[in-house]
């Protein structure tokens, strides 16, 4: 078997994981003392459930393996497209999805959650294919906010010195979507970020505001130019990154959708894509990214650390 490169990055990860600020040149660990953590929290994207391919074995897997950790977390934050789709899903279909990540989630998760809501956990926005007329109880984004009991479709919580803001990136484009904020969202943003300015932010969205592997996926540089599908990553990214300009407490952007794991830091802001629970829909590797989820440190100096931890499932064979 090859070795990986991933495989070798991974041997080079030392066994216990140092917030930022204790890897800068020049600072002896003498000198500075360890900052206190606030919360370690598992951030799960992209599950992509269904009663087919072994997906509940395999959700049932990432949580044993995530709740069995020596440091295990608190709290897990959800990054979206739990369910394989609905947003073309018939009703029943759509039921049978949830159901099953509703009784693997009874069954597995110790800890509490808070959910993100993810392009297709979206009910039946292609009208044509689900069949919908847009006057179903639960159709569109309430399904999400009904079946996760969700405060809204976006929503903020503190803990301690830290603010999380949910986000919601699925915006509608006829029958399909687009990635960015409604108007109504990015102004709740914006006073969200103004009252919280005490605290350092943690955001999530379903949707990458700022990635570097959405380039890498595919042919993107057709014609002689980057060009990105209008779902890939946040159109609006650049008013977002005006807002985040004027809070330097806005530290990590946290998303999911590309299945792949990447790393931007701009204007201070570090921005993580954080792979996939299922990898590619349950079949394997997809490209660089094994099934796995997120571990993120928050420390109360505003510092933080993250590592994308793969839990060893193997697909089973169509
Ligand atoms: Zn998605």
């Amino acid at each position: 078997m090859p070795i990986k490169r991933r495989d070798l990055l991974a041997a080079a990860v030392p066994a216990v994981l140092l917030p930022a600020s204790c890897a800068r040149p020049g600072r002896r660990a003498e000198q500075t003392p360890a900052p206190k953590r606030v919360i370690r929290f598992a951030h799960f994207t992209d599950i992509h459930i269904e009663p087919r391919r072994n997906a509940p074995e395999g959700l049932a897997q990432a949580l044993q393996h995530m709740q069995a950790l020596e440091d295990k977390p608190t709290l897990l934050i959800t990054g979206g497209d739990h369910v394989m789709d609905s947003f073309s899903a018939k009703a029943s279909w759509t039921d049978e999805q949830f159901d099953a990540f509703r009784k693997v989630m009874r069954r597995h998760c110790r800890i509490p959650v808070k959910y993100c809501i993810g392009n297709h956990d979206v009910w039946g926005w292609d009208k044509k294919s689900s069949e919908t007329t847009g006057r179903e109880p639960h159709w569109g984004k309430n399904r999400p906010i009904h079946e996760f009991q969700m405060p809204g479709r976006y929503y903020g919580f503190s803990k301690g010195p830290w603010h999380f803001i949910i986000l919601d990136s699925t915006h509608t484009a006829d029958s399909n979507y687009k990635a960015r904020l409604d108007d109504e969202q990015f102004a709740w943003l914006q006073a969200e970020l103004e009252t919280h300015r005490d605290k350092f932010i943690a955001i999530i969205s379903h949707i990458p505001i700022l990635s570097v592997a959405a380039f890498l996926d595919g042919d993107n540089a057709k014609e002689g130019h980057w060009s990105l599908p209008k779902e890939w990553m946040h159109l609006d990214a650049v008013a977002l990154k005006d807002v985040f300009a004027k809070y330097p407490n806005v530290k990590l952007c946290i998303s999911g959708h590309l299945h792949l794991v990447d790393r931007a830091e701009y204007n201070g802001v570090t921005y993580i894509c954080d792979g996939a629970v299922c990898a590619a829909w349950w079949k394997g590797d997809y490209m660089e990214c094994d099934e796995g989820y997120g571990v993120f440190d928050l420390y109360a100096d505003g510092t933080f650390a993250h590592q994308y931890i793969p839990y060893g499932w193997i697909p089973v064979p169509e």
